[in-house]
């Protein structure tokens, strides 16, 4: 197993990508934090990994939130001795915004996906130095290196930030045996939050710009976590896989 005996918390595991990514690592033999505002959906995800023999445990997070964040990886610590994983993955879309200009909307973004990376990354990072390092996925979006004609400025400015803020962390925390890389989907399933690009006319024409031509499944983005947690990506930080069907080597 490719994660035994791993400790590893990921943000937003009720759903999609994140819920995709806890079910994998608990098949790899990690205890799995599954952290999300949503206590029904995460419960269910930790039950259906302890059910296939695996370890799992929900706890709720609002990602915003610095005493939760605390309080989260002061239990997981508390709960399986250390941290080794962190992927921060909860994230709202920018697609459902109307108004293109409007400020909340920027604030919003910029609270959940990018003051919530930053926090998770800071609490992690001093549970981490502790255990003598670790690895943190992010995840960012194709998003995170375009800007895009029908998604909220704010969205992209986030993933842009998640992007950069990963570079930092790998370059500042490097000597203490920790690791970071930045994981950008593509055209995946829509998110809870998405609008316009839930839409399948605006779907089918951005598959376009898709040199493989079909929208990419959230097994194949926990896939690429997977391995940029794991040791087999020991030499590996600082780094963004596109997870896109080729859309950003167009
Ligand atoms: P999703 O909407 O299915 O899941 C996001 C999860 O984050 C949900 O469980 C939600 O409850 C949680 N979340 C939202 N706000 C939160 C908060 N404040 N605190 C804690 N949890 C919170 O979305 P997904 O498609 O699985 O997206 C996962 C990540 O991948 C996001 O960061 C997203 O921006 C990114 N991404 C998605 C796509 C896509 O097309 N789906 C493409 C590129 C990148």
């Amino acid at each position: 197993m490719r994660l035994a005996g791993k400790v590893a918390i990921i943000s937003g595991a009720a759903s999609g990508m994140g819920a995709a990514t806890a079910r994998r690592f608990g098949k790899e033999g990690a205890n799995v934090v599954v952290a999300d505002m949503l206590e029904h959906e995460g419960k269910k995800v930790a039950n259906d990994i302890v059910a296939a023999n695996g370890a799992a445990t929900f706890m709720t997070l609002d990602v915003t939130s610095e005493a939760d964040w605390k309080r989260v990886v002061d239990d997981t610590v508390a709960l399986y001795g250390k941290l080794d994983i962190l992927v921060n993955n909860a994230g709202i879309s920018g697609s459902a915004v109307s108004d293109l200009l409007d400020t909340e909307a920027w604030d919003r973004l910029l609270a959940v996906n990018g003051r919530g990376v930053f926090l998770g990354t800071k609490h992690a990072i001093l549970a981490m130095k502790k255990s003598g390092g670790g690895s943190i996925v992010n995840l960012s979006s194709i998003s995170g290196n375009t800007g895009q004609a029908i998604t909220h400025m704010g969205y992209n400015a986030s993933k842009g930030a998640v992007r950069t803020l990963t570079k930092s962390t790998a370059v500042q925390f490097g000597a203490d045996g920790i690791r970071a890389n930045s994981v950008h989907p593509g055209l995946m399933p829509p998110m809870r939050t998405s609008g316009a690009t839930a839409d399948p006319a605006v779907r089918a024409k951005m598959l376009q710009g898709v040199p493989l031509r079909r929208a990419g499944e959230v097994d194949e983005v926990a896939n690429a976590i997977l391995f940029l947690a794991s040791d087999e990506a020991s030499y590996i930080t600082g780094a963004e896989l596109w997870v896109d069907g080729g859309y950003l080597a167009t």
